[in-house]
């Protein structure tokens, strides 16, 4: 295998999977809906490239500039780029946007994705050269499982969305298992949560280290927050790329949980964070905004990554603590990780 494609290039996930897939050789285009940031060379859609871009969202990727939901400029960049790979990262980001504009969600994580598996499908037809499948899918389109007491979500659990990532992501997930059956090979790597310096503020957890370094830093006083009971299964977003180039470079194709298979409350990040920023009364700074509560939250989502560990080879190597501890020193000016 040589050339990759990669929606979400400029993305957390995107950019780490970019590293890391240049580091193993791989030739890396990326598809992105803006410009990158200054020195990167772009192809606006259908045209040949310049050039390799040679800046952001990681030097040596080239990047397509498109709308993910223009399928015509899709299958002209699927054309050009021939791709042996085509990795999906892009999609409505955050659950919390996807409350505020479900359609727009349903285009852009779902149907757009089972657009470009479509097109995917097509060119491994037209040229007879195989071409792989790796959707990002996610902890989300298992909703509220009903499990047994201990009993983490695995592959088999059923899928039931309760948000409309969720649903979106649903659709994206089982549409590469109907390809899959069709012949292609076509993988998803269940994502439960996963953070990084790279994390964009709508997230929790980015959210409660970026204000804890402010409140260090006296640019703010408060941290507001939703539902602070919630459970997630928190993992270092590294880790979970590393996840994402072995499903992709396996033999089999197969759908393989991503997760740590430990979980912690969002009030157990907030107390790690501010332990992490050195601060120990913290209680009276921490409040609750009824606003920032989802119409419904799954309450605890765990996973079960055994079948990543048992074929992939693949473990997590970051800790909670760490991870908290990483995310506070990025945030307080103390780490080198570049993006932010
Ligand atoms: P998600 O699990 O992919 O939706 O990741 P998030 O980081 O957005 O949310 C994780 C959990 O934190 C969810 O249960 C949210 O309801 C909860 N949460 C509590 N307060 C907040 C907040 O202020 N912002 C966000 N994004 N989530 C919050």
């Amino acid at each position: 295998m040589a050339r990759a494609f990669v929606t979400g290039i400029t993305g957390q996930d995107g950019s780490y999977l970019a590293e890391a897939l240049l580091d193993r050789g791989w030739e890396v285009h990326g598809l992105a809906t803006s410009p990158p940031a200054s020195g990167a060379s772009t192809t606006p859609a259908g045209m040949p490239s310049a050039s390799p871009a040679s800046a952001s969202p990681a030097s040596g990727v080239t990047i397509h500039v498109g709308d993910l939901t223009d399928a015509p400029f899709l299958a002209s960049v699927l054309d050009e780029v021939r791709p042996d790979l085509v990795v999906n990262l892009a999609g409505i980001s955050s659950v919390a946007a996807s409350w505020a504009d479900p359609v727009r969600c349903a285009e852009v994580t779902g149907l757009a994705a089972v657009t470009l598996l479509e097109l995917a499908w097509r060119l491994q037809e037209r040229h007879g050269i195989p071409v792989r499948w790796l959707q990002a899918s996610s902890a989300e389109i298992f909703g509220q499982p009903k499990l047994a007491a201990g009993e983490a979500i695995s592959e088999r659990t059923p899928i039931a969305p309760v948000s409309p990532y969720g649903a979106a992501k649903a659709f994206a997930h089982v549409t590469t298992g109907v390809y899959r059956t069709r012949g292609m090979h076509a993988s998803t790597v269940i994502l439960f949560n996963h953070e990084s310096p790279r994390r964009p503020h709508a997230f929790v957890t980015r959210k409660i280290t970026s204000t804890v370094a402010a409140i260090v830093q006296g640019r703010a006083d408060k941290l507001v927050l939703g539902n602070q009971d919630a459970r997630r299964d928190w993992g270092w977003a590294p880790d979970y790329v590393e996840a994402m180039v072995r499903a992709a470079e396996h033999d089999r194709a197969d759908d393989f949980v991503v997760a740590t298979g430990v979980a912690h409350s969002v009030g157990d990040f907030v107390a790690a964070a501010f332990a992490g920023a050195g601060i120990r009364d913290w209680a009276s700074l921490v409040e609750t905004d009824p606003a920032l509560v989802r119409p419904t939250d799954p309450a605890v989502l765990v996973g079960d990554a055994s079948k990543a560990r048992a074929e992939l080879g693949w473990t997590p190597t970051v800790g909670f603590e760490e991870l908290v501890a990483r995310m506070v020193a990025h945030d307080l000016g103390h780490s080198t990780d570049s993006a932010d």
